[in-house]
C-alpha cells in the first residue's frame, strides 16, 4: 500500500477551500460545463460562497451536488479528514472515533461514516481466472445463542480470485442453493475454481467449472496447485481485525465491515493511496 501521511493529507487539504478545489478539479478536470451556455465554459470561484460562477452567465455551480457532501452543513476539510482516517487505519474505525477526531456530534459522525463506508463497496462483474471458494461463520463464542443458527454464528461465503480480489457475504445459510448464485455472479464458465470436500460445491463441473478440491478431512492442505489458502488467509486477517476494533460486530453490520476490509485488503497493493481512492468515489 503507498502510505499518505497526515503531514501529506495536511498539506495538500489545508482548508476547505483546497477541499472545494480538488473537488471541482477532480469533477471538471478541463472547463466546468455550464447548463445555461450548454457547453464547457470557465468559471471562477465566488468568494463568498462555496461554488462557482461562469464567466458568460453568471450561472452557479457547487461542485458538491451529486456527491456525498451535498446537502451536509459539516465543512469539506472534516469530510475529506474522516476519509483519510477511515483510509489510513488498518482495521477500521468506529463512528465514535470519527466523533473523537473531528468535534462532530456522534449523529453527524455516524451519518459520515455511513456515507463513506457506502463508497468501498466493490462491484462484482463476472470475470475468468482461478478462484478459490470457502464459507465461514463469524461471531458466536461471546453472544450465546442470539444471532443466526444455533450457535448464534453468521454464515460467510466468500470468492478470492488469485492473484485478484475477494468478495465476501453473508448469507442466510450455506446451501448449494444460495451459494452457487453467489459464485455466477461473479465466476466465468470454464474458470478453474478451487474448494474444500463441502458437499455444497458438488453442483459445479455440472455448472461448467473446472473443479479442483482439497481434502481438509484427510488433512490434506495442498495438492499441486489446489488449495484454498487465499481465502483461509483473508479470512484469518478478517478476524483478526475484527478482533482489533470492535468488540462485537452486530450482525446488522458485519457486511458493512466486511465490506470495508475486503476495499481495503483489494487495494492492498495499488500505486494510489487508499486515500485517493475512496476521495475519487464521493
Ligand atoms: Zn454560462
Amino acid at each position: 500500500m503507498r502510505k499518505y501521511t497526515i503531514a501529506q493529507f495536511n498539506e495538500e487539504f489545508p482548508d476547505d477551500d483546497a477541499c472545494l478545489e480538488w473537488l471541482r478539479n477532480y469533477l471538471y478536470p478541463k472547463r466546468v460545463h455550464c447548463p445555461i451556455c450548454n457547453k464547457p465554459t470557465k468559471h471562477h470561484r465566488i468568494k463568498t460562497k462555496k461554488v462557482y460562477g461562469c464567466d458568460y452567465c453568471g450561472h452557479q455551480i457547487s461542485p458538491r451536488a451529486g456527491t456525498i457532501f451535498e446537502h451536509s452543513p459539516t465543512p469539506l476539510k472534516l469530510w475529506f479528514y474522516a476519509i483519510y482516517l477511515m483510509s489510513a487505519t488498518r482495521c477500521g474505525i468506529s463512528a465514535k472515533q470519527i466523533q473523537r477526531e473531528t468535534g462532530v456530534t456522534y449523529k453527524t459522525a455516524w451519518r459520515m461514516f455511513n456515507q463513506i463506508r457506502s463508497l468501498l463497496q466493490e462491484d462484482s462483474e463476472p470475470t475468468s481466472g482461478e478462484f478459490e471458494l470457502d464459507e465461514t461463520y463469524i461471531g458466536g463464542k461471546s453472544q450465546g445463542k442470539r444471532g443466526r443458527g444455533a450457535e448464534g454464528k453468521t454464515p460467510v461465503f466468500g470468492v478470492a480470485q488469485r492473484k485478484g480480489r475477494v468478495s465476501a457475504l453473508v448469507t442466510d445459510d450455506l446451501k448449494s442453493s444460495t451459494v452457487i448464485p453467489i459464485v455466477k455472479e461473479r465466476v466465468l464458465p470454464k474458470s478453474m475454481v478451487y474448494t474444500d470436500e463441502f458437499p455444497i460445491y458438488n453442483s459445479l463441473k455440472r455448472h461448467g467449472h473446472n473443479h479442483k478440491r482439497v481434502h481438509h478431512v484427510s488433512k490434506v492442505w495442498v495438492a499441486g496447485n489446489a488449495h484454498t489458502n487465499t481465502i483461509e488467509g483473508f479470512w484469518s486477517a478478517l478476524k483478526r481485525g475484527m478482533n482489533g476494533v470492535y468488540h462485537a460486530v452486530s450482525e446488522k453490520h458485519l457486511q458493512g465491515y466486511i465490506n470495508e476490509y475486503s476495499f481495503r485488503y483489494n487495494h492492498r497493493g495499488d500505486d494510489k493511496p487508499i486515500f485517493k481512492t475512496i476521495l475519487e468515489r464521493v
